[in-house]
């Protein structure tokens, strides 16, 4: 996949005041409500972005859907009284111009609009001519293309204040997340734009307090960008997303108890162990590979063989063996059941590839 993002250097407020903390409400709810978790923010933050939905995407009708343009007036209260930025979710170019009529610092787009690229491209459009930082949240679906599609046409508006937030995926099977984190997506989004800041909205990923912490340190373990997390003064009593909601307190104990991590080190001898180690790895993937593509000339002859005496090429108890052994051997190695069956899925899928393109020649 080629592709072609262009952002601003290094000039941007946006290079200068990284990580960027994203906290507060998941929506804004009363002023009052506001104003007590900014306060709560203030204790432990200056310079945090405050966040709050004004209209909140639903799953349902009939739910909360957010009060609108008169908690946008709520939301400018809060950059008013704590020099707060602001920042919240535009869906549609009627969500955006009201922003920019308010003086909203930064607008991000949420995990349904990015599925929609006539809703991306809606808004890209509106945001032509316009010099405001956009953040795109990846879409509900593990969809690594239509995430970059979405900020390849943000960016062809003419937007260069760019980012990413990576809030997990929907999966029909999430484990102990709401959001199943798919955290070699949120990797490969950086291996293709280096430049790209990308945070992690640890809430939406987590949907539970207790699993934040853990989400969070891994977020910075791959160095990321900077952290979304909804924080509310009561959150028993909030609109939306109660459960995931933590007083500005809590939030403060879980930020104490992270480690932080910078992206390189100047120590010399970091330096030259790293480069020894690296070119040990260096030599183990090519030696991997080499072991695999004689696995897969193995695998061809046997596929001629098959072939040949008119057997199919998928042994359907060949390979319930060849998992149930692997899988006990690579565990007894201390690797993952996940990763060696995920592993063997695919060296199995080439196998089969290669000897039925064998079958056919
Ligand atoms: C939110 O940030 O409150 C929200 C609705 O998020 P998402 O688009 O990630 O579901
Ligand atoms: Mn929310």
């Amino acid at each position: 996949m080629t592709t072609n993002i262009k952002i601003h250097d290094h000039s941007s407020w946006m290079f200068k005041e990284r990580p960027y903390y994203f906290f507060g409400p998941c929506s804004a709810e009363s002023l009052e409500q506001m104003r007590q978790t900014a306060a709560g923010i203030k204790k432990h933050y200056d310079k945090v972005i405050f966040r709050a939905g004004i209209w909140k995407p639903r799953t349902r009708p009939n739910s909360f859907e957010g009060f609108g343009e008169k908690a946008l007036d709520w939301l400018c209260a809060i950059k008013e009284e704590f020099g707060f930025k602001i920042t919240t979710e535009v869906a549609n170019p009627y969500h955006l111009e009201k922003c920019l009529e308010a003086g909203v610092d930064i607008v991000w787009l949420g995990a349904r609009t990015t599925v929609n690229p006539f809703a991306v491209q809606a808004l890209a459009d509106a945001l032509k001519g316009v010099d405001i930082p956009v953040f795109v949240k990846n879409p509900i679906n593990p969809d690594l293309p239509l995430w970059i599609g979405a900020l390849e046409r943000i960016n062809g508006a003419g937007i260069k204040q760019l980012g990413a937030i990576h809030r997990g995926f929907h999966l029909s099977e999430n484990g102990p997340y709401r959001n199943y984190p798919r955290w070699d997506l949120a990797v490969q989004l950086k291996a293709h734009f280096p430049n790209l800041p990308v945070i992690c909205d640890v809430s939406h990923i987590s949907g539970d307090p207790r699993l934040i912490p853990h989400v969070a340190q891994k977020s910075i373990d791959l160095a990321m960008d900077g952290l979304m997390v909804e924080a509310h003064f009561n959150p028993k009593m909030a609109l939306s997303d109660a459960k995931q909601q933590m007083t500005p307190d809590a939030l403060q104990r879980i930020m104490e108890h992270l480690t932080p991590k910078s992206k390189s080190s100047e120590n010399p001898e970091f330096t030259n162990k790293v480069e020894v180690l690296r070119a040990k790895i260096d030599q183990l993937d090519e030696e991997l590979l080499e072991q695999i593509a004689i696995r897969m000339d193995v695998a061809k002859e046997i596929g001629s063989y098959k072939n040949n005496n008119r057997v199919t090429v998928l042994q359907i108890s060949r390979w319930k063996q060849i998992l149930d052994q692997n899988l006990k051997n690579g565990k007894s190695l201390g690797l993952s059941e996940s990763f060696i069956h995920e592993f063997l899925n695919v060296i199995h899928d080439e196998s089969i590839r290669q000897q039925t393109d064998e079958a056919n020649d």
